[in-house]
């Protein structure tokens, strides 16, 4: 081993777990300390001023501006209580993760001094010195006001010194230059058109909400080993290393012990979790050695998803504290599982019902398929937009890879629900038909008694599953802001839920009564979105073909899916909901191609530098070795034996020059198509050629590197390899 190699390991091998000590409370007492919840709000705000948050906050009632200052000053009260000396409007431009800037609670006095202060205008609204945030080309350099708004419905937490305000980020003109703005346009837009629908069934129900569980996968890798590979602290993932002899094959870390390492870090992140109010609950050992997940109980989704951003940031810091790193990237190893988001999505009425859960009346079961339908629909109308929405540079490794859902959007049903949409088809009247299944399911129409749906039915293929009482969108990258995946579905199904509720009303306005109406439109949607509906193997090449035979997107092109944005009808999606305009489409797709290049630009420099600058000098050295070896062998055994005797070696100084000639004249066309790439100025066209000329070599030189891994001498060998990420820790 190297020696820089050998003293990583062996300080990674006798790190002790770091010892947390647990609060003296219990969870339901600290949870959501640091957090200005509503229980705090009544605590500190004026009994009106607290009844209009609860109603902006509760109803989406507007705000008067005019409480917005005597907001702050309840909010700051309870701030500084806590020992917060700044404060920070928090938000999520189009890059990863959050931003924030932080100002003290200071102003002058006007008399030399300064005095604390934080006013209501300083809270609902800032503007960013923010030319700097990807904006697409919205906001030229000239025009680089921004303003980051108060979001309410948030609520402000602490982190160390700083009172973070959830915010929106816009452009001067409107526009939204983040992820939160569309979000919480979709959700609106979600809420108005299922309510509307469930007044169908149902008109006391004034208001829909939609559910975020997410489960964050992510892997954990000693810091000392992940400072010494370049790769890694680059660009998030290893753009080399050969397979560890023994990886994931005996499945042996899914759910297995928790290393006493790693249950420290976790019991210190969920303590941290809980004060911010982001309720955990899950934790387990994943697939992959070294690879772990984290999950909450679901909540409204605007929340769920600050939640998530907000955990990533926390799981970096506490990584720190334990001597990790946390990797959130998609695929930080080739050859073992990857790492996603799942996204376990859902609807419920202020009445308290979860629309895609099956009820216990006729009613609530024709409820139930008429929103589990109208989501299949919505996902099969829009399953290239869908993809769009999760893909990136990064989560391409993971997608289409075998071990994760393929690069095509379908819906697993289940056994039980693929017959109840069945019978539903095939039935002609809306006479009580019944429908016996295993554990006695029912199904009747209009009369539907109660499903009993079994959510342990699973297929982990499939990237859209439903499972129970939600859909789960598995196809979302670990790294990934949600909110990109919940706004198109969102509005997706929003806009299907629209076009449900006029082909209904059209019927009834011809005389149909209203159960027959609804379950005509679904017969007949039931039919056409059959496409979407796939309970096979998600991963085979059967599938593939398959799909495209039924018009679903195949393109595994990470550039060319994004178009998908651009399309005449997604563009009416998202204006009919309100979600986004063209303008705004047309600016993000610039940010997303832009992206995509600028992430594997950094690849192809990291690994042309660690190939020539690493790989190659140390292959040659041990080439050398082998060189000095044969004409020694030369020198006391004559040509003739030496050549029999060190053939091997001979054979290895061959094997090493093809290898290292490969690698040099394949970094050097790499840089040239590098040059070409850079020289074209439409984004769009930029990232293809990123796609199609720069990242296969990636892939081609790294097989020849880690060949030579392989065969040059250990002790020489600087990098860390994959025996040793993966299992030390
Ligand atoms: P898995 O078996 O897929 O790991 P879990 O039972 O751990 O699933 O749940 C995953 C996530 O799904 C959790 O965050 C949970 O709160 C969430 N979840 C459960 N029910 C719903 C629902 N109706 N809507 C949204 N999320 C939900
Ligand atoms: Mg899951």
């Amino acid at each position: 081993m190297s020696k820089l190699r050998f003293r990583v390991v062996e300080s990674a091998f006798k790190k002790k777990a770091v010892e947390v000590v647990p609060p003296t409370e219990r969870p339901s007492e600290y949870f959501a300390k640091y957090v200005f919840n509503k229980e705090k709000m009544f605590k500190y705000l004026p009994s009106k001023v607290y009844a209009q948050l609860i109603d902006a906050i509760d109803n989406g009632a507007p705000l008067d501006r005019s409480i917005a200052n005597e907001i702050a000053a309840g909010m700051k009260k309870w701030a500084t209580e806590m020992g917060a000396t700044h404060y920070t409007h928090w938000f999520a431009p189009l890059t990863e993760g959050t931003a924030e800037k932080h100002d003290a609670f200071i102003e002058h006095d006007g008399k030399g001094g300064v005095m604390e202060e934080f006013s209501g205008k300083l809270l609902v609204q800032q503007e960013p010195d923010a030319s700097s945030f990807p904006n697409g080309g919205i906001r030229n350099t000239f025009e680089a006001r921004g303003y980051s708004a108060w979001d309410p419905s948030s609520p402000a937490f602490i982190v160390d010194d700083t009172l973070c305000i959830p915010t929106i980020f816009i452009s001067y003109t409107g526009e939204s230059l983040d992820y939160k703005a569309p979000l919480l346009k979709a959700l609106r837009s979600v809420d108005k058109a299922a309510t509307d629908v469930c007044k169908l069934f149902n008109p006391e129900v004034k208001k829909v909400v939609s559910y975020l569980g997410w489960e964050q996968e992510y892997f954990l890798i000693d810091e000392g080993l992940y400072a010494a590979r370049p790769d890694l602290l680059l660009t998030g993932r290893t753009l080399m290393g050969h397979d560890s002899a023994k990886n994931q094959q005996l499945e042996d870390h899914y759910f297995g012990s928790i290393p006493t390492r790693v249950a420290a870090f976790m019991r210190e992140l969920e303590i941290e979790a809980l004060k911010l109010g982001i309720p955990v609950k899950t934790r387990h050992n994943e697939v992959a050695p070294n690879q772990f997940e984290l999950a909450p109980i679901f909540e409204e989704c605007n929340l769920a998803n600050d939640h998530n951003l907000l955990i990533m940031s926390v799981m970096r810091k506490v990584s720190r504290r334990h001597g990790f790193r946390v990797l959130l990237h998609e695929k930080p190893f080739k050859g073992v599982n990857g790492s996603g988001k799942h996204n376990n999505w859902s609807l419920g009425t202020d009445t308290g019902v979860l629309l895609m859960a099956p009820g216990k009346t006729p009613e609530d079961n024709l409820r139930f398929v008429t929103f589990v339908v109208n989501t299949l629909m919505a996902v099969y109308r829009f399953n290239g937009l869908l993809k769009a929405s999760i893909s990136s540079a990064t989560n391409a490794h993971r997608l289409g890879a075998n071990e994760a859902p393929p690069a095509i959007i379908s819906c697993f049903l289940g056994k039980q629900l693929t017959q109840v949409l069945g019978h539903i088809e095939d039935s002609t009247t809306d006479d009580l038909v019944s429908l016996s299944g295993k554990q006695g399911m029912k199904l009747d129409i209009p009369q539907i008694p109660e499903l009993l749906i079994d959510n342990t039915d699973r297929n982990r293929t499939s990237p859209f599953a439903f499972t129970g009482n939600r859909f789960e969108f598995r196809a979302v990258g670990s790294s990934a802001n949600c909110a990109s995946a919940m706004i198109a579905l969102n509005a997706a199904v929003a806009d299907q839920l629209i076009e449900f509720k006029k082909d209904v009303d059209a019927l009834i306005e011809k005389g149909e009564p209203k159960i027959s109406a609804i379950l005509d439109v679904i017969r007949r949607y039931i039919k056409i979105c059959k496409p979407i509906h796939f309970d096979g193997n998600g991963y085979s090449d059967e599938w593939k073909e398959e799909a495209a035979k039924r018009g679903l997107d195949c393109e595994t092109s990470v550039p060319v899916i994004f178009d998908n944005y651009l399309k005449p009808e997604s563009i009416a999606m998202f204006e009919n909901t309100g979600v986004m305009t063209k303008v705004e489409l047309e600016a993000r797709n610039e940010v997303k191609w832009e992206t995509y290049t600028k992430k594997i630009q950094i690849e192809a420099r990291v690994l042309g530098d660690l190939a020539m600058n690493h790989i190659v000098p140390v292959a040659t050295e041990y080439q050398t070795n082998l060189v000095n070896n044969v004409y020694k062998m030369q020198e006391i055994f004559g040509k003739e034996k030496a050549a029999e005797m060190g053939a091997q070696n001979i054979k290895l100084i061959e094997e090493i020059a093809s290898h290292t000639n490969f690698i040099k004249e394949h970094v050097d066309s790499m840089i040239q198509a590098r040059k070409v790439a850079n020289k074209i100025e439409d984004e769009r066209e930029k990232a293809i050629a990123y796609h199609d000329t720069i990242a296969p070599s990636l892939d081609e030189i790294r097989y020849h590197i880690d060949k030579l891994e392989l065969i040059v001498d250990n002790q020489m060998w600087t990098l860390p390899k994959y025996r040793e990420l993966l299992f030390i820790r």
